[in-house]
């Protein structure tokens, strides 16, 4: 992109204790909802290994890792991969986070290429998701391993994200919506 310094040079000081408070609330939602999905998983009898590289070629750390299916899941948190029903902007600092939100959403898209271009199975779910309808996330991991373990060959069956629309609060962003959303939606 630009030669702009990055965006973690730029966070708002932690002066802002709204800032803070966000932060810290989202993080530890973000928690548990994968400790649901791991035991649920166990009880199951899948193995699996917990925030992992997939693959050393890809720098980047799933949340459950199946190495011998090569499926890896990824659990997005609603506040920090831009849900579009429950990310809500902090109102200081917007322009900073919604920019921060938006080169996240943009990473995850070009990590989950990257690993299926190297014949991994990419399951990315919501955090909502894993909290409101865990049996059919869990359903949907075993689906995936066992298949992948059959060597089923289909590739259409994977659960990604629906297309990505302006959240609510990202329509205020039309500088951002120009340069940084048109990049994620490629
Ligand atoms: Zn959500």
């Amino acid at each position: 992109m630009t030669s702009r310094p990055s965006i973690r040079s730029r966070a708002p000081k932690a002066g802002s204790a709204i800032t803070h408070r966000v932060m810290v609330a989202n993080y530890g939602d973000n928690l548990k909802p994968e400790c649901l999905l791991r035991s649920a998983l166990a009880r199951e009898r899948f193995s699996f290994r917990i925030n992992r590289r997939p693959i050393p070629e890809v720098r980047c750390k799933a949340d459950l890792v199946f190495t011998r299916a090569r499926v890896c899941v990824f659990v997005d948190g609603c506040f920090w991969h831009g849900c579009q029903r429950h990310f809500s902007c902090p109102r200081s600092n917007s322009d900073w986070w919604l920019e921060k939100i938006l080169a996240t959403r943009s990473r995850d898209r070009r990590q989950t290429a990257q690993l299926r271009s190297r014949g991994w199975k990419v399951l990315r779910f919501w955090e909502h998701e894993v909290k409101n309808k865990p049996a059919y996330v869990v359903s949907a991991i075993a689906n995936a391993v066992r298949s992948k373990r059959a060597r089923s060959t289909s590739s259409k069956s994977e659960v990604a994200h629906p297309p990505l629309e302006l959240p609510n609060p990202l329509h205020r962003a039309v500088h951002l919506e120009h340069h940084v959303f048109a990049e994620v939606h490629r």
